[in-house]
């Protein structure tokens, strides 16, 4: 099964229990509109390169398309169409005014100059730039793009409009009209939800041992937040391996070392903690440690029917989109396991996304606290809404958050006449 035929399988499931109209789900399981494109690159050697791009529009009932570009090896079109997908919803979730896509540029970063780069990302644009703007589709960051890349799409953009349009991106640098908070926005966002659950269940923070897989910026920020807030965080991992700590690391020590080592898994040869209680780990074996909250910050489907009975965390927060199987759902939802889904958990980052938009938009910049206090707002009400739905319908917090979004989405697909 495809990883956009999983996310409409989520979406069914949740339109089941609520009984939407037909048409709406029909029109849901959709992507409106498709772009592929191709973008030929003069690389630094001086021959030509053809890379490959695509761009899914999947909803704009309730406001521009919205979501980010990831530059991976492995990008294909039906994993841009699911990505896409969870952005409208997720937005529907939080509840701003906007829809949802997504693109991918299939190509390996780590293999490319700065200059290479730069060109990929401004062919990339001139390719979709008829279909994007503020006013109709908004890229920002996913995985391995990041505000410099973000700052060009910006620029490329501008200059075919011939005036600055700042807001066609987010997440771009501050001093490009990046908005404050916007780096720490997807952590953050989770970080107010899993405060919020764990109130349910009296646990307190000093209680709780976290195992953390991914250390891009989601996975690094997390542990830096969790760590401020208390929480012991006993194991992170990145694409090449993890460690494992028994009486907790420090993110700091660890994300310097990661950037010296090149592999946080290395940071136990490198001493960290001192070393004596820690031990390198796989991916996998992150994934089945015995921990109270484990974080999902890397890739789509890494719990799936396989390891989903091994996993010994009694909470999952998704920061990754995607990265819970439907048949993973079903062997957690048995042994009991809360997951904390990606559509409202990892929505954070977009929410800021929403705000630097504003602020692009009015041409005036909000301080942290603003930032920060609109951001806790949004999400907090967010996961009480959830919450209430997950009661009534007596479902998960997945289909809850989805029965959330469709619910909106209905309503404003049927007063527009779609
Ligand atoms: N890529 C992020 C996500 O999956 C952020 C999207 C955005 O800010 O538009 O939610």
């Amino acid at each position: 099964m495809s990883l956009f035929e999983n996310t409409i399988r989520q979406m069914r499931q949740a339109a089941a229990l609520i009984k939407l109209n037909p048409h709406i789900e029909d029109h849901l399981s959709y992507p409106e509109r498709i772009l592929e494109v191709n973008i030929p690159v003069r690389m630094d050697s001086g021959s030509i390169k053809i890379f490959r791009g695509f761009r899914v529009q999947h909803n704009n009932a309730r406001g521009p398309y919205k979501g980010g570009i990831r530059f991976h090896p492995q990008v294909d079109m039906e994993e841009v169409k699911a990505l896409a997908a969870w952005m409208t919803i997720k937005c529907a979730v939080v509840n701003i005014p906007l829809g949802g896509a997504k693109g991918g540029v299939v190509v390996d970063h780590t293999t490319l100059s700065t200059n290479e780069l730069e060109k990929l990302t401004r062919g990339y644009t001139r390719a979709i730039a008829p279909f994007i703007g503020p006013e109709k589709d908004i890229p920002a960051p996913d995985v391995y793009t990041n505000p410099q890349i973000m700052a060009w799409i910006a620029d490329e953009y501008s200059v075919l409009q011939g005036y600055n349009k700042l807001g066609v991106v987010t997440g771009k640098p501050l001093a490009v009209g990046g908005s404050i908070g916007r780096d720490q926005a997807t952590s953050q966002g989770g970080v107010y939800v899993l405060l919020e659950a764990l109130k349910n269940r009296q646990q307190h923070p000093q209680q709780t041992r976290v195992v953390i897989q991914g250390f891009g910026n989601a996975g690094a920020n997390v542990a830096l937040l969790l760590a401020k807030e208390g929480f012991k965080v006993i194991g992170v991992s990145d694409s090449k391996g993890g460690l494992f700590c028994e009486n907790g690391l420090k993110p700091e020590t660890a994300i310097s070392c990661k950037l010296e080592k090149g592999e946080v898994g290395e940071c136990f040869v490198a001493g960290i903690e001192s070393g004596e209680s820690c031990k390198k780990v796989t991916n996998e074996e992150l994934l089945e440690l015995e921990c109270d909250v484990l974080v999902l910050s890397a890739l789509e489907n890494q719990i799936t029917k396989n390891n989903a009975a091994k996993i010994k965390a009694k909470i999952i927060l998704e920061l990754a989109n995607g990265p819970t199987t439907p048949e993973a759902d079903t062997i957690l939802k048995e042994k009991n396991v809360i997951i904390l889904p990606d559509i409202l958990a990892n929505a954070g980052g977009v929410t800021v996304s929403y705000f630097e938009l504003v602020q692009n938009e009015m041409n005036y910049y909000w301080s942290a606290e603003e930032v920060q206090e609109r951001l806790r707002k949004i999400m907090i009400d967010a996961w009480h809404h959830v919450d209430d739905l997950a009661k009534k319908y007596n479902c998960t917090y997945r289909e809850a958050a989805f029965i959330a979004a469709l619910k909106r989405l209905e309503e404003t697909m049927q007063l527009r006449g779609w």
